[in-house]
């Protein structure tokens, strides 16, 4: 069997990272089995449909390498890839199922169906057994109808999911008689999904366990319209660190808004394939190409995942560290500009600041935003930082500015020296005013950065050039002095 699998959101959103999740694994398995990846917009429900919603889906499976084998955009034999493009294939899908019995015309109002919906009633499948002389009569009025399934009355039905194992619904269980087609003539989900699944050759259903409801509908629609039910993967939820569904209530969601927050999409893809999945008990670290070798049906899990935004942290700073100086330098550059501290096109001179800048970071930085905050001073002198933090713990602003007096001086010759020189210099320089090293680093670095945390200092003295230091070191001993 060749695998063909499908991810087919519907945009009436931004893309989610509990989505992305089920683009990923059908990714992986399309990959992992040598089959086809199809993408699909199921947009029929126009009352939510959101242009903006089919943007991000693009611009999110792009940024995070998530190539789409068939699809809009890049075609194939199955086509087109947008339901309301493929808007008159399901009527005669859904006359087949009204000649065959298994579905009938209802002709209630909205009215009607709210005064049920308001009553707490279910649907009264009032026009499932009409006989041809009463359809005709309803169809003379000229009242819109819609297309219901007949869900059987009783029995039960069942699918043998990959994860959940063998689960069977009784059918007097399942949502009474659901509507197939509206009476605007477009198809509900689970119509237009059925029949594009079985169009498309999909073999395998790997989806979220919000559908797990919806299986034995679709396998009865399957069975109905005489073909074979693929085979059903539901995924596990994915929930945050209090075991509730993933929501904008444990942090950020959207899959773009991650980007904007500085994570790196390898970073991202590598959590992700870890959120009900994993390959052994302590493997951490998987690239794309690692995951498009390894990925298996049999290691998904079925119990919740934990999304853990702190393990994904770890991963991105991994991901970041794994840079080349080069490859960093290009990934942080768009934040600078964007926080105005590095024009568009970079200057050279701000460009060999920030490649300089960028080996002073790089062990540090867990989010390529935490960039533009380190980076900083480099660009925007810290006139007015409190000048209480330059004072050392146990030292007093006068035991400070005595130490202070005594480095100032040196400042400027740092940047022209190596990191063991300087450390060299200033470790007895400390020794002869018997004072810690740090005591004597620290006024120094809030000097410089305007913050007692900041790169490496003698690293970002070099960066920012001597002169400049000494001048912040001058002024910042002036200002410590008047406080006296
Ligand atoms: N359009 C559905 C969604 O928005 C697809 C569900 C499925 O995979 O069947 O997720």
């Amino acid at each position: 069997m060749t695998v063909r699998v499908r991810y087919p959101p519907s945009p009436t959103g931004l893309q989610h990272i509990g989505g992305v999740r089920t683009a990923l694994f059908n990714y992986l398995y399309a990959r992992v089995t040598g089959g086809t990846f199809v993408l699909r917009i199921e947009d029929t429900d126009q009352t939510r449909y959101d242009a903006e919603g089919v943007e991000d889906l693009y611009e999110t499976l792009t940024w995070l390498g998530l190539k789409w084998d068939e699809g809009p955009k890049v075609g194939g034999d199955f086509g087109p890839y947008i339901q309301t493009e493929r808007s008159g294939l399901y009527t005669s899908y859904a006359e087949a199922l009204l000649e065959s019995g298994h579905a009938y015309r209802a002709y209630d109002t909205q009215e009607e169906l709210q005064a049920m919906r308001d009553a707490g009633k279910e649907y009264d499948r009032r026009f499932r057994d009409l006989s041809p002389e009463q359809h005709a009569e309803w169809e003379a009025k000229g009242i819109p109808s819609v297309v219901r399934f007949k869900v059987p009355l009783d029995g039960s039905t069942g699918i043998s999911d990959v994860v959940y194992g063998d689960i069977s619904w009784e059918n007097q269980d399942i949502p009474v008689d659901p509507i197939l087609m509206k009476s605007d003539g477009l198809p509900t989900y689970h119509l237009a999904n059925v029949v594009d699944d079985h169009l498309m050759e999909i073999t395998h259903i790997m989806r979220g366990p919000e559908w797990l409801p919806s299986a034995p509908l679709h396998v009865l629609l399957y069975e109905a319209l005489g073909w074979e039910p693929p085979i059903y993967c539901h995924l596990p939820l994915v929930v945050g660190d209090d075991g509730q569904k993933l929501s904008k209530r444990h942090g950020a969601t959207r899959v773009l808004e991650f980007r904007q927050k500085g994570y790196l999409p390898e970073a991202i893809i590598n959590y992700l394939a870890r959120v009900g999945w994993s390959y052994d008990d302590k493997t951490e670290i998987f690239s794309l190409a690692d995951l498009e070798r390894i990925f298996s049906l049999d290691k998904i899990s079925k119990s919740p995942a934990t999304f853990d935004y702190k393990k994904l942290d770890w991963i991105n700073g991994h991901y970041i560290r794994e840079l080349s100086v080069d490859a960093l330098y290009e990934r942080i550059l768009p934040f600078l500009q964007a926080d105005g501290l590095v024009d568009t096109p970079a200057s050279s001179e701000q460009e060999a600041i920030v490649r300089g800048a960028v080996p002073l970071i790089q062990e540090r930085l867990k989010h390529l935003t935490d960039a533009t905050q380190q980076l900083r001073f480099l660009f925007v002198d810290p006139v007015d930082f409190d000048l209480s933090e330059m004072i050392p713990k146990k030292l007093d602003a006068a035991a400070t500015v005595k130490i202070f007096e005594q480095i100032v001086p040196m400042v400027r010759a740092i940047a022209d020296r190596t990191d063991e020189e300087n450390e060299e210099i200033f470790r007895a320089q400390a020794a002869e005013l018997e004072t810690k090293l740090g005591n004597v680093l620290m006024p120094l670095r809030v000097a410089i950065s305007g913050s007692r945390v900041s790169p490496p200092l003698f690293g970002s003295i070099r960066q920012l050039g001597g002169e400049e230091a000494a001048m912040r070191a001058e002024r910042a001993l002036r200002r410590l002095k008047e406080t006296l």
